[in-house]
């Protein structure tokens, strides 16, 4: 007799099992927006790379700025050629910024990132953002100020792809995750970031061994109160001692 073992994740859990579940970057953005309700003052968010571009959209708009790791794996896009006189420059976005693009000596393409001078902000009924660029050249230095909140223009269907023309929140990022001020923000990420980690790494293979959502959950709850508990007898002993 065959014996089966169901290994299920959080993720694996179907809607079926949880009809009110909702992938995390969603379930993240209803949270973001009831907090922005309550406390207005909010400016900025940190998270993980669990928000892509879709989810990152409707928060910046509403004037938040949205910091979380870049998704690897995007291919190069080209934006626009920049023409100032005689200069034409190829822009593309790469890792999350405008790029130029050189071609070096071998026939290699390199992507060199354009210095963010400021990230602006800018009021309106949903507000934008826009980077102010510089583009080194030996003519002179250009500059120019690239959207990166998502515009009415990038959210229309390219009749031959049927896809969004641009999916800008996605490639262009307000803070550059490879930069200073990215690494840093990196750092803002809640602490339960690294509980999840813990609990992934504490099974083989990173997967929880369980039959179905409910029996999942379960051992998520049990995770939770003995590290809930390991915590509160830590801050216990400390306060005595
Ligand atoms: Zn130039």
């Amino acid at each position: 007799m065959k014996r089966l073992i169901a290994y299920t994740t959080t993720r694996d859990m179907t809607a079926k099992l949880d009809p009110h579940r909702d992938d995390e970057g969603t379930a993240f953005v209803k949270l973001a927006r009831y907090i922005l309700r309550r406390a207005p003052g909010l400016r900025a968010i940190t998270y993980d790379t669990a928000l892509r571009g879709a989810h990152r959209a409707p928060l910046i708009a509403d004037g938040l700025v949205v910091f979380t790791t870049q998704h690897g794996g995007l291919a190069p896009e080209s934006l626009q050629r920049f023409e100032d006189g005689s200069c034409r420059h190829d822009l593309y976005v790469a890792e999350g910024r405008v790029c130029k693009r050189l071609i070096t000596d071998d026939g290699a393409t390199h992507y060199t990132p354009l210095p963010v001078e400021e990230l602006e902000r800018r009021e309106s009924k949903r507000t934008r953002f826009y980077h102010r660029l510089t583009i080194p050249c030996q003519v002179k230095n250009h500059t120019l100020r690239i959207r990166v909140d998502e515009t009415p223009e990038d959210r229309e269907i390219d009749p031959s792809t049927k896809r969004q023309r641009f999916n800008r929140t996605e490639h262009l990022r307000q803070i550059p995750p490879d930069t200073h001020a990215g690494r840093r923000l990196k750092g803002f990420r809640q602490d339960s970031e690294s509980q999840h980690s813990r609990f992934d790494q504490s099974y083989p293979h990173k997967r929880v061994p369980a039959y179905r959502a409910n029996a999942a959950l379960l051992i998520y709850i049990g995770y939770a109160w003995l590290s809930n508990s390991v915590a509160r007898a830590k801050i216990t002993r400390t306060l005595a001692g």
